[in-house]
């Protein structure tokens, strides 16, 4: 079986922008809308791998692989310029809300991991500007996305 499917992107080559964000199909959809409404582009090489990047912080073969492919794909081949790394409330790669003390302890923790990430990649990738940024629910159907600057 084959079917086809219009694409106006296959000449392009550059895009400014990668992102980094966790795998869960419950943000996918909002995720997009927050880059393409807080970076004004729906053109982003994107990476998805639970819990983001946090895995760079217990691995060093992780991080190494994921520097290379952003050196070699994202700023090699694409010409990007930002790298956006992506949290999200209730990650099972931290085992969930349920696995802090409260929604600020949840929240810190997010922006302190987020720090770390971001100290340890920009000295690999100094050209390459890093934003933080995560959502976090404010209703049952309803997220609240922050750009930490
Ligand atoms: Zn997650």
């Amino acid at each position: 079986m084959a079917f086809t499917i219009k694409n106006s992107k296959l000449k392009m080559h550059h895009c400014d922008l990668a992102v980094i964000k966790c795998i869960d199909f419950r943000f996918r959809e909002s995720d997009q809308e927050f880059i393409r409404s807080t970076f004004s582009t729906e053109d982003f090489d994107m990476f998805a791998w639970p819990g983001a990047a946090k895995q760079s912080l217990d691995s060093s073969i992780w991080k190494n692989d994921f520097i290379a492919k952003v050196k070699n794909v994202c700023i090699g081949l694409h010409g990007v310029r930002k790298l956006v790394l992506l949290w999200h409330w209730d990650c099972g790669g931290y085992g969930g809300s349920k696995a802090f003390a409260s929604e600020s302890a949840e929240e810190s923790k997010y922006r302190s991991d987020l720090q770390t990430v971001k100290d340890s990649l920009v000295k690999h990738l100094p050209d390459l500007e890093i934003e933080m940024a995560y959502s976090k629910a404010i209703a049952e159907d309803e997220l609240e996305y922050t750009l930490i600057r």
